[in-house]
Parts: structure tokens; sequence; C-alpha cells
């Protein structure tokens, strides 16, 4: 080898060992997305983890089933490492028949609270014939999907009366950002999370889409949310959401995202900072036609 080679051999070798560090660093640099999916009139997320795995809370209703599993399919999902159902409404567990027709589901979270419904009914026979790990959702018990993603169980109640008092309420924590996912509590919920928890989150999935039963402005206070994502249909029955609600909101400051206007959301985040994306313009719908 000729002394110049020797040379060039030797800058390329210092080269590398200089820039592998930064190299080996943005390899490291994980996100984490969490996908709000347009479902009409229910709930149905998507997250995927700052390691790749991929969690489902939700699938709105029946009808939704479709539409969750073709979004699950232009996200590349082929594998939902854990589905969690909240609570055994049909707006939350009617789309997640098709969903478990469609993708492999590694392992499912439930309340444990049974109802009455022939969803609920089907629901459960789906789990049973496919023969899918269940396990009941605990409080205060953490999700163990992904080490660099906290996600802990704030609410759950098999033994309340009503679906929506039991319902899964949980706090995901990835460095610096936090995400309250309310699904359908009440304020009796919200009033006893304020006396156990620190609550204050950059984004809050806000309970019940909307509706009178919740989302005092006492419990925004203490959440302080710089982005609220409401989830309905824009023609519900329900009036969802209120009027309180939306001026709630308002009074806290916080940016409002409907997936009735702006369709499926995503918020993107690498633990310090977040963007968020979402699929239509809500002025669009302000046009004449
Ligand atoms: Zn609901």
């Amino acid at each position: 080898m000729q002394w110049q080679n020797v040379i060039w051999v030797i800058s390329v070798i210092m080269a590398v060992a200089i820039f592998a560090p930064d190299v080996y660093h943005a390899e490291q640099a994980s996100e984490m997305e969490v996908h709000f999916i347009d479902v009409d009139q229910g709930d149905s997320i998507l997250i995927q983890t700052p390691s790749g795995k991929n969690i489902l809370i939700d699938g709105g209703p029946p009808k939704a089933g479709k539409k969750v599993t073709a979004f699950l399919e232009k996200q590349d999902v082929k594998k939902l490492d854990l589905m969690i159902a909240t609570h055994p409404d049909i707006d939350h567990i009617g789309g997640l028949l098709e969903v478990m027709k469609s993708v492999d589901v590694e392992r499912i979270m439930d309340t444990g609270k049974i109802h009455s419904t022939r969803t609920y009914a089907r629901y459960i026979s789906q789990i049973m014939k496919r023969q899918i790990p269940i396990e009941i959702a605990e409080r205060n018990d953490f999700l163990q999907v992904d080490p660099l993603l906290q996600a802990r169980i704030l609410n759950t109640d098999n033994s309340s009366k009503s679906n929506n008092e039991s319902s899964i309420v949980l706090k995901l924590t990835f460095g610096k950002i936090d995400f309250l996912l309310m699904s359908d509590v009440k304020k009796k919920q919200e009033k006893e999370l304020i006396e156990k928890h620190n609550l204050n989150s950059e984004i809050v999935k806000v309970a019940h889409h909307g509706s009178r039963t919740s989302t005092s402005l006492d419990f925004l206070k203490k959440v302080s949310p710089n982005a609220a994502i409401l989830t309905y249909g824009k023609k519900n029955r329900f009036g969802h959401p209120v009027d309180r609600v939306m001026k709630n909101l308002q009074k806290v400051g916080t940016a409002i995202y409907p997936t009735a206007a702006f369709g499926d959301i995503t918020v993107r985040t690498d633990g310090k900072g977040f963007v968020i994306y979402h699929e239509k313009n809500p002025l669009s719908s302000l046009k004449a036609s």
C-alpha cells in the first residue's frame, strides 16, 4: 500500500470514528405517533410507540370497523401488540370485531365490565374464537408494551353500574409530552383523578365526546392542555359537543381539534415537542355549496 493510500485509509477510519456516534444517535432518536381516527360518533385511537409497537384503543361503532382496518393497513400495522377496549359501549367496541378479523391481536385489555348487548356478545365470542389472551385492567398499573413509553391506568371500574364510569382512562408519557385519554368517564371520575394524580398534559382526549356529563372547568384547569381532541360525528343525535364544554375549553386557552371537522388527527412527538397533522381542512365545510 502506498503511503498516500495509508493516509487515506486512516482518515476514512477517523471520519467513521468521528461520525459514527452521530449516526448512532440518529438511529436512536425515536418518535411516537398517536392517531385519533375519525370513526364518526365513537372513539378509536392508534398509538405507534417509540419502539415501534402498536396499541389500538377502541374501534368505534360497528360501521367504522372497515375504516379502522383500512387505517391500520395504511400505517402498515399487521399486528397489534395490545388492543384495549375502554368500556363495552357499542361506539367503542363495535369496530373491534372487524379489527380482530383483519389483523393479529397479541392480547386484549378490558375493564371486565359485562354488558347485555348483542355487540358485546359478538365481541366476546370473537375473542374466544381467536383465543386472544385477555387481561383485566387494574387501576394504577402500567401497560407493559414499550419501555420508552410510560402508560398508566388512572381509572377502570368494573363494579360501576355505568359503562361510561367504568372506562379505562390512560395517561401516556413520552419524554416531556403527556397525553390524557379520558374515554367516556364523567365529572365524578374527573374529580377523583384531580385528587389523586398530576393530570397536567399537553394533549387531552376530551371525555365522552364533549357530552354534558363531563369536562368540568376545574378538571381542565388541572390538565392545562395545549391541544384538546374531541371525537364525535357531525350529525350525531346526542347534541355532542355541548356549549358548556366548548366554552370551558376556550377558557383554558387550548387549541380544539374535533374529528368531525378535522377528520383523522395525528399527533407526532419526539418526547420534547409535538406536531399535529389532520386529514381535513375544517374551513372547507364552511364553503357555500
Ligand atoms: Zn362513547
